[in-house]
């Protein structure tokens, strides 16, 4: 029996036998050709090429339905980088120019591509070499191994074990049934995790000699939560991870039975619970957690791994969607969000030199203002959605009043432009701005009498008051949504809102966290808006908690000075006596 720690990015624990997928380095053959070869060689390249496009689009076809929405999105990212100049065209001159073979001519220029995004200042692009290397390898596998399988048997329900898995592999594995995953690479945001989280399985990435020590057939408990994987268990481990693993389960089937219940506090507070979708296909997961609506729709999503943005019909056929789905339910859209950590190819925000400090750049209702092309189709497709359902709007990284004041005055001529054109839509749309950036937080107040609501985005807030990257691995310690000064913002925003009256959402990572639920339903917090898979854990810890005892406890934490102090305070707020 031996341990191996990793991050754990999507939480559960897994009990199962190892399925290592030893993917075998490939040998790059390197040798010069005579010249009557040469467009021989060129014509075997492109058929690579070509049967890499097949295959990745025979695995799109095959994305089951029940795949998570960013599946997709994944796979088509490869074939966009297939159809680039840079992965076809360079290959083909230097086989060309040099009389070099395939094989290497293809692998001198991923390497290049590679070193390229390596130097990138923005880890959401440094993170693409990934992408670059895994398109590069199976291009190079076709050269090298025409017949190779695209998969290996797996059978049903082990715990895959890799280096890293592409998009490709997680769809192809779909199909297996997979009850974890571990990798040795990758991190909070890599594929691997995001596609684990969104199918409810346990995974450990970064767990870098996994693949190393582990051995098919092995038996190997997976903790999600804590980052730890057991190898061969001993009984009594494995008897205490068994118990473990019936409690989560217990815990999971009694939640369900919360579906239809209310989020009320044993003294009868009223809280709504939203969620937050990417794409309408979300909607399923927000419906069966039982949201009383979308509380963030991430807009961005249709504009990522394309290279046009989508039209305003395009977008209006996407919000409808959502809103029929939902019925009366309350969907807030969110306008776009581009730009920092959100980068894609269909909005512009890509081009013109790599931004120093993309975080602090022109994102979201920054770069909407400066490139109103991208701004106002989409705002004529949320007001024609608007006159179908029941829409609000929200607007992003709002800082100054004058860019909000800009924004309304945008939403007007939008609306005459609309009314002019004799198509219907919504007059009365709740308008709301997100608050996520310190400045917003501070003057609450003089933002409340242009807005209709408020909602806290923790992840930015927190990431601009501490000065922490949110994506940057090296700061990552310093991230503490308990942090006095983070505390202090969020509590100066619900009581501007209770002030002037108009309501206080949370849509961050922060709502959807049990750790502090107790805590935010205590600072006076009515509306939380998470991950529809948090979302029936929050409501249980609701339904159990006295609204006013945790007020009194919220007063004295808000108090507090030291972050070690406010976190044992939390710990005692959620012991299960405090109810
Ligand atoms: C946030 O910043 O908390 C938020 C909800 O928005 P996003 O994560 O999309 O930036
Ligand atoms: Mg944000």
């Amino acid at each position: 029996m031996f341990s191996i720690f990793g991050t754990g990015v999507s939480k559960g624990i897994c009990i199962g036998t190892a399925y290592v997928l030893r993917r075998t380095s490939l040998d790059v053959p390197d040798y010069v050709l005579a010249h009557e070869f040469i467009e021989d060689e060129v014509q075997r390249f492109e058929a690579a090429v070509e049967a890499a496009r097949q295959q990745l689009k025979t695995i799109r076809r095959h994305i089951p339905k029940s795949a998570p929405s960013e599946t997709a999105s994944f796979i088509d990212a490869h074939l966009l980088m297939l159809e680039d100049k840079l992965l076809t065209e360079s290959p083909v001159e230097l086989i060309r120019r040099q009389g070099r073979n395939a094989e290497s001519a293809l692998h001198i220029q991923g390497l290049r591509l590679s070193e390229v995004f390596e130097l990138m200042s923005d880890p959401y692009l440094r993170a693409k070499k990934t992408d670059v290397q895994q398109v590069v390898e199976r291009v190079l596998r076709n050269l090298l191994r025409p017949d190779e399988r695209e998969t290996e048997e797996i059978e049903k329900g082990q715990i895959i074990v890799a280096n890293d898995l592409t998009p490709a592999d997680t769809v192809m594995l779909k199909h297996q049934h997979i009850k974890a995953f571990v990798t040795n690479l990758g991190g909070p945001i890599s594929h691997t995790s995001i596609l684990a989280r969104s199918l409810g399985i346990p995974a450990v990435v970064s767990a870098h000699s996994a693949t190393q020590y582990i051995r098919n057939g092995d038996e190997v408990v997976v903790d999600g939560k804590r980052g730890v994987l057991i190898v061969n268990p001993d009984k009594n481990i494995l008897k205490e991870y068994r118990k473990r693993q019936r409690r989560i389960s217990e815990i999971k089937k009694k939640l369900t039975l919360l579906r239809e219940s209310d989020a009320i506090t044993t003294d009868q507070r009223h809280v709504d619970l939203f969620a937050n979708i990417e794409l309408p296909a979300d909607i399923k997961a927000a419906s069966s957690a039982g949201a009383r609506g979308i509380g963030l729709y991430r807009t961005e999503f249709l504009f990522m791994n394309r290279r046009n943005s989508p039209s305003e019909d395009e977008q209006y056929r996407n919000y409808r969607k959502v809103v029929k789905a939902m019925k009366i339910a309350p969907v807030t859209i969110r306008t776009l969000d581009l730009g920092a950590d959100k980068q894609v190819d269909g909005g512009g925000s890509g081009s013109g030199p790599v931004t120093v400090n993309p975080a602090l750049g022109l994102r979201a209702v920054r770069l909407c203002l400066h490139d109103q092309t991208l701004f106002r189709p989409q705002l004529r497709a949320i007001y024609r959605t608007a006159a179908e359902g029941n829409v609000r709007i929200m607007i992003p990284m709002i800082s100054s009043l004058s860019e909000l004041h800009r924004v309304l005055e945008i939403i007007e001529e939008i609306k005459e432009e609309l009314r002019r054109e004799g198509k219907p839509f919504g007059t009365n749309v709740p308008i709301g701005g997100m608050i996520e950036v310190p400045a917003a937080a501070v003057s609450a107040d003089l933002f409340a009498p242009y807005l209709d609501f408020f909602s806290i985005g923790t992840n930015d807030l927190i990431q601009y008051t501490l000065a922490i990257d949110r994506v940057d691995d090296a700061v990552n310690y310093l991230y503490d949504p308990a942090h006095p000064a983070v505390l202090r913002l969020i509590d100066m925003t619900i009581r501007a809102g209770d002030t002037a009256n108009i309501p206080v959402a949370m849509c961050g990572e922060m709502a959807g966290d049990v750790r502090y639920t107790r805590l935010l339903l205590g600072m006076g917090l009515r509306e939380f808006s998470m991950h529809p898979l948090n979302l029936l854990e929050v409501k249980k810890i609701i339904r159990e908690s006295n609204f006013e005892e945790l007020k009194k406890e919220a007063t004295r934490v808000l108090k507090m000075t030291s972050q070690q102090e406010i976190s044992d305070a939390i710990d005692h707020l959620n012991r299960e006596d405090l109810n």
